[in-house]
C-alpha cells in the first residue's frame, strides 16, 4: 500500500468564473444539491462552464443522506428524509434556468423505499423531457438491488443514457463497495439498459484501489458482453482517513492506454479515461461531440 504525497498531475485549481457563481445561485435558489458539490469534484469549473460545448451539471436526488455506505464514497450514510414531491419539477425548472443541455441526474440508494426511489427518479426525467425534450438527460442510477421491475422504471422514462458504475473490478467489489451491491448484480442492471436498446449505457472504473491490469481488461470484456456503449476511468481519491485508502497513484499513460484499449480494441463508442475524469466529466461535450454528431451511431444493443 504506496501512500505518498499526490503527485503533480493531480493538482487542480479550485472553480471560479461569472457561470460558476450563476450556476451556484440558481441551485441555491431551488433548494438543489448536485454531486459536484456533494463531492467537492476538482472539475466543476470544466463542467459547469463547458470547454466548447453544452456545460454540464450533476443533480443529487433523494436528499443528500445514503441508505448504504461504500468505503470509497463521502456521502453521509443512514437519517435519510422522506423524499420531496416538489423536487422533479423543481429540477427540471432550475435546468431550463441555467440553460444546461446535458443534464445528469443522479442519486443516493434509498433501499429504505418501496421503489427504492426508482419512481421519484423517472419523473423527474419526464419533467425535464416536458420542459425541453432537446435537453440530453443522463441518468446515473442505483443498481435497485437488481429488481427488473424498478429498473424498468427508469428505461421508460427514455433517457438518453443510462449509467450505472461497476466502480471497480469484481475480487474488490467488497471492501470498495457496500456488501449491498456486486459485480453480476450491476452487469445486470447495465444487461437490462442496454437490452431495452432506446438509450446509450454507460459505466465508471476507479482506479488506484489494488486492482491489477488483467483484472481491469477483464471488467472491460465483460462490460462490452452486455453491451455496454461508455465507459470512464478515473483515480480513487480519498475523501477523508476514515475512508479507503489509496493503494496507488495510476500514471496518465495508464489511463490513456485503456482509452486506447477501449475505442480501438474492445469497441467502446467512446471512454473518457484520465486521474481527474469522473463519472459525469464533461459529459454533455464529450457524448455530443463522438456520438450525436456523427449520427449514423445507435446504441449497441
Ligand atoms: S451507494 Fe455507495 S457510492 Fe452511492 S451514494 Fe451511497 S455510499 Fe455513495
Amino acid at each position: 500500500m504506496s501512500h505518498t504525497r499526490k503527485p503533480e498531475w493531480l493538482k487542480m485549481r479550485p472553480p471560479s468564473g461569472e457561470r460558476f457563481t450563476e450556476i451556484k445561485q440558481t441551485l441555491r435558489d431551488h433548494d438543489l444539491h448536485t454531486v459536484c458539490e456533494e463531492a467537492s469534484c476538482p472539475n466543476m469549473g470544466d463542467c459547469w462552464g463547458g470547454r466548447n460545448g453544452p456545460g454540464t451539471a450533476t443533480f443529487m436526488l433523494m436528499g443528500d443522506r445514503c441508505s448504504r455506505g461504500c468505503n470509497f464514497c463521502d456521502v453521509e450514510t443512514g437519517g435519510m428524509e422522506s423524499l420531496d414531491p416538489n423536487e422533479p419539477e423543481n429540477v427540471a425548472r432550475a435546468v431550463t434556468e441555467i440553460g444546461l443541455e446535458y443534464v445528469v441526474l443522479t442519486s443516493v440508494d434509498r433501499d429504505d423505499l418501496a421503489d427504492q426511489g426508482a419512481g421519484h427518479f423517472a419523473e423527474t426525467i419526464r419533467e425535464i423531457k416536458k420542459r425541453d425534450s432537446d435537453i440530453l438527460v443522463e441518468v446515473l442510477i442505483p443498481d435497485f438491488q437488481g429488481e427488473e421491475h424498478l429498473v424498468r422504471k427508469i428505461i421508460d422514462a427514455e433517457p438518453d443514457v443510462i449509467a450505472h458504475n461497476v466502480e471497480t473490478v469484481d475480487r474488490l467489489q467488497w471492501p470498495v463497495r457496500d456488501r449491498r451491491a456486486g459485480y453480476e448484480q450491476s452487469l445486470s442492471v447495465l444487461r437490462q439498459a442496454a437490452e431495452a436498446g432506446d438509450a446509450f449505457t454507460k459505466t465508471s472504473l476507479m482506479l488506484g484501489v489494488g486492482e491489477y491490469h488483467h483484472e481491469v481488461y477483464q471488467t472491460m470484456r465483460d462490460l462490452r458482453s452486455v453491451g455496454v456503449d461508455i465507459v470512464t476511468f478515473g483515480q480513487y481519491l480519498q475523501p477523508s482517513r476514515t475512508h479507503l485508502e489509496v493503494f496507488d497513484y495510476v500514471h496518465p499513460d495508464v489511463f490513456d492506454t485503456w482509452e486506447r484499449v477501449a475505442e480501438e480494441e474492445l469497441d467502446f463508442l467512446y471512454c473518457a479515461s484520465g486521474p481527474m475524469v469522473r463519472s459525469s466529466y464533461r459529459a454533455g461535450e464529450l457524448f455530443v461531440e463522438s456520438i450525436l454528431r456523427e449520427d449514423s451511431i445507435t446504441p449497441s444493443a
